[in-house]
């Protein structure tokens, strides 16, 4: 019997009006495609609402509380300013509905049906939203994006989350960190500037593994003379409430039990949002962690729908994901049949006290694929600002390089400026650049900067 549902017809559907989702369904628009944006929370994803944005947010005000710590060593006779987190958060909030007000109207303009509500594939052409209405599309794109994960020990629900933090109007006295990747330096970082006490508890030796180990090292010299607290070789297996604080319990070797913190946060990773999409019921793949399956085009084992950004598992980044996006809507409406993204030599940053950037193959990476014809350059050094103030931050500049030519297939930049220094070099590395023509680039002084056409 044929459905009596109300249906609207669509060349595309979106589900997802996160990073990706919204970058398709504006490039499709702009080819002439009918498109149809399912999106039930705020427009912006992860990325706008509880990612990038906000952690950028308060990694400014963190940044601006250390050169405040500076500019009182370098004589400037400052009161210590008191943080009105709740001041902060509002300009936070404010800068975000900015964001999604352009969303809307951008929408409006490019002509996208933007609906609040669910989707969930019924067959491999049309979508249901969540208050049962039928979306017919010739093409379906998924970038339902992902959410945090919450490991399965005894007194997980004890401990909160990344979204968790941004829930957060006063910095805690004492905050216990659980995980080694980008977002748990972010957050260690961001709450000892701004007041906390941090304890970080990684399960393996180092933080951030598989950037390159060396930098990562002056990283953890550098967070530690912040203040941070770094527990290394520490498996956490379980949390216990006492009162209203909560203690860590981990394998680590100066004590299995930690001090009482006021908030524990996990950054453990992700997971894909994959569930009750109906994905697998119309023979779309997924991975064994519920990723969608793609290739290099982005297309999944179904042949008209298409999967982008964190969902699909690749480099989960925003610029990643709009990349991924566009191209994918260049090939299939605005016929550029070669248009797919390249993941290779992605630039990204770590939002640590100070930055850590890095584009291309670590060391190590590139001994193990390149083996002896490796040469590597390092420049350590205070940056100017903090040798005046006495402070012993420090920063280390690497370049990895290969062959006889001496091609750069690695940038790592720790330090003050690395987060806005490194867009430019990574242009240079992918376009091939060798350690002779940095080399023969006049620097500009003084800087941090130069210090990447000094390094020989
Ligand atoms: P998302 O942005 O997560 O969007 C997915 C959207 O799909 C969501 O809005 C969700 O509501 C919606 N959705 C889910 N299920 C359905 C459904 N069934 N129907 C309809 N809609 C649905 N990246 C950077 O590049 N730089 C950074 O500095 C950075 N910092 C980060 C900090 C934190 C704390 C976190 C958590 C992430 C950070 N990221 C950063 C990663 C970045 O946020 C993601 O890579 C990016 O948001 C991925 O975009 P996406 O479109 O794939 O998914």
């Amino acid at each position: 019997m044929a459905s009596t549902a109300p249906q609207m017809d669509f060349d595309l559907v979106v589900v997802g009006g996160g990073s990706g989702g919204l970058a398709g369904a504006f490039r499709a628009a702009a080819h002439g495609a009918r498109v149809a944006l399912l999106e039930p929370r705020e427009f912006g994803g992860t990325c706008v609402n509880l990612g990038c944005v906000p952690k950028k947010a308060m990694w400014l005000a963190a940044d601006l509380a250390t050169r405040m710590a500076l500019a009182a060593d370098l004589g400037f006779q400052l009161p210590p300013p008191p943080l009105d987190w709740k001041a902060l958060v509002a300009h936070r909030q404010q800068y975000i509905a900015g964001i999604h007000a352009s969303y809307r109207r951008r929408l409006d303009e490019a002509g996208v049906v933007a609906i609040p509500q669910r989707g969930r594939l019924l067959d491999a052409h049309t979508v249901e939203t969540g208050d049962g209405m039928r979306l017919r599309a010739g093409r379906i794109l998924i970038a339902t994006g992902g959410r945090p994960l919450r490991p399965d020990i005894p007194g997980a629900e004890l401990g909160g989350v990344s979204d968790d933090f941004f829930e957060l109007c006063a910095a805690p006295a004492r905050v216990g960190i659980i995980g080694g990747g980008y977002i748990a330096v972010e957050l260690a970082g961001v709450l000892q500037a701004l007041g906390s006490r941090v304890e970080v508890f990684v399960r393996g030796p180092r933080l951030l593994s598989g950037m390159d180990a060396e930098v990562v090292a002056q990283l953890q010299e550098d967070m530690r003379w912040h203040g941070v607290h770094l527990h290394l070789d520490a498996p956490v297996h379980a949390l216990e409430a006492e009162g209203k604080r909560v203690r860590v319990l981990h394998k680590g070797g100066d004590s299995a039990r930690s001090e009482a913190f006021d908030t524990v946060l996990f950054a453990t990773g992700r997971r894909p949002n994959t569930g009750g999409l109906g994905l697998e019921q119309v023979g779309v793949a997924l991975d064994e962690d519920g990723h969608v399956v793609v290739d290099g085009w982005e297309n999944t084992t179904v042949e008209n729908i298409h999967a982008i950004g964190d969902v699909t598992g690749k480099l989960a980044l925003t610029p990643v994901a709009i990349a991924a996006a566009r191209r994918l809507m260049d090939r299939v409406f605005g016929g550029q049949g070669d248009a797919r993204l390249d993941y290779d030599n992605v630039a990204t940053v770590v939002f640590s006290h100070p930055p850590l950037g890095t584009v291309g193959l670590s060391e190590e990476a590139a001994r193990e694929r390149h083996g002896e014809a490796v040469r590597t350059y390092t420049a350590g050094f205070r940056p100017m600002l903090h040798a005046l103030a006495g402070s012993p931050q420090r920063s280390l500049f690497k370049l990895v390089c290969v062959g006889e030519d001496e091609r750069v297939v690695g940038i790592h930049l720790l330090g003050e400026g690395a987060d806005e220094i490194l867009q430019g070099f990574a242009v240079a590395l992918k376009l091939g650049v060798t350690h002779r023509q940095l080399l023969d680039t006049v620097a500009i002084h003084p800087t941090s900067a130069e210090e990447v056409v000094l390094m020989s």
